[in-house]
C-alpha cells in the first residue's frame, strides 16, 4: 500500500490519488448518495422489523430511535476528534491519519471522498450492529436505525457545507461552523452535525 502524504495540509482545489492500486484508489471514492442511500433504506428496513417482529412498545421504540441518534452524534465526536485529528506519532498513525481525514482536509472539495468507502461502511456497520444487538438484543433494530439515521444526516450536512454556497437563513451557521475546523482552528468544532459535544467538551467556537 501506498500513500501520498503531502505535507503542510493546505486548502487544495481539485483531488489527488491515495493509493497506487487502481482498485484500492477506485474503492477510496464514493458518490455521496451511495451512502446516504444505503444507511437510509437500511434504517427503514430496521425500523419495520423493530415494529412488526419484536415485542418493542411504540414509545420504547421511539426512545430507542432517538438514543441511537444522540449515540452517534457523540460517536461522529469522538471519531472526529480522538481518531481522525489523532497524533501523528508513527509512520502508521501518520498514514492512516491521511487516508481517514488528512487527505480530507487537504482537498476538501473534493466531493468523491467526503464518505467512508461503501464497502468499508457495509463491513463496519454489520460488526457494530453485531455487537449492538449482543448488547441490546431485539432492542438493537430499533436503536441502530436511529444511528445510522444520525450518520446518513451528518454525511448530508458535511457534504452540502463542502458542495454549495451557504445559504441565507437560519442554516448558514453549519457551514460557518465547520469552515472555522477547516479554515481556522482544527482542534475546534469537531461536531458537523451539531454543536452538542463541542459545548460540552469545549471545543466549541463561533468564530475560530
Ligand atoms: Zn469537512
Ligand atoms: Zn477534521
Amino acid at each position: 500500500m501506498s500513500v501520498n502524504a503531502e505535507k503542510p495540509r493546505s486548502n487544495h482545489s481539485g483531488t489527488q490519488s491515495l493509493f497506487k492500486n487502481p482498485i484500492l484508489e477506485a474503492l477510496s471514492r464514493t458518490h455521496i448518495a451511495v451512502p446516504i442511500s444505503i444507511y437510509l433504506i437500511s434504517s427503514a428496513g430496521l425500523g419495520w422489523y423493530a415494529f412488526t417482529h419484536t415485542a418493542l412498545q411504540k414509545g420504547m421504540i421511539g426512545g430507542l430511535l432517538v438514543s441511537g441518534l444522540i449515540v452517534f452524534t457523540l460517536v461522529e465526536y469522538a471519531t472526529h476528534r480522538g481518531i481522525f485529528h489523532m497524533e501523528p506519532t508513527t509512520t502508521l498513525k501518520s498514514r492512516l491519519q491521511y487516508i481517514f481525514h488528512g487527505i480530507h482536509h487537504d482537498f476538501p472539495k473534493d466531493q468523491t471522498r467526503l464518505a467512508m468507502p461503501p464497502a468499508l461502511a457495509i463491513l463496519i456497520g454489520l460488526a457494530l450492529f453485531s455487537i449492538t444487538f449482543m448488547g441490546l438484543g431485539e432492542a438493537a433494530y430499533a436503536f441502530f436505525p436511529g444511528f445510522l439515521s444520525g450518520y446518513a444526516g451528518y454525511l448530508f450536512v458535511h457534504f452540502i457545507v463542502h458542495a454549495y454556497k451557504p445559504p441565507r437563513n437560519v442554516f448558514k451557521w453549519l457551514w460557518i461552523n465547520h469552515a472555522i475546523h477547516h479554515y481556522k482552528n482544527d482542534t475546534l468544532n469537531y461536531g458537523v452535525s451539531s454543536p452538542l459535544w463541542d459545548y460540552i467538551f469545549k471545543t466549541y467556537s463561533s468564530k475560530g
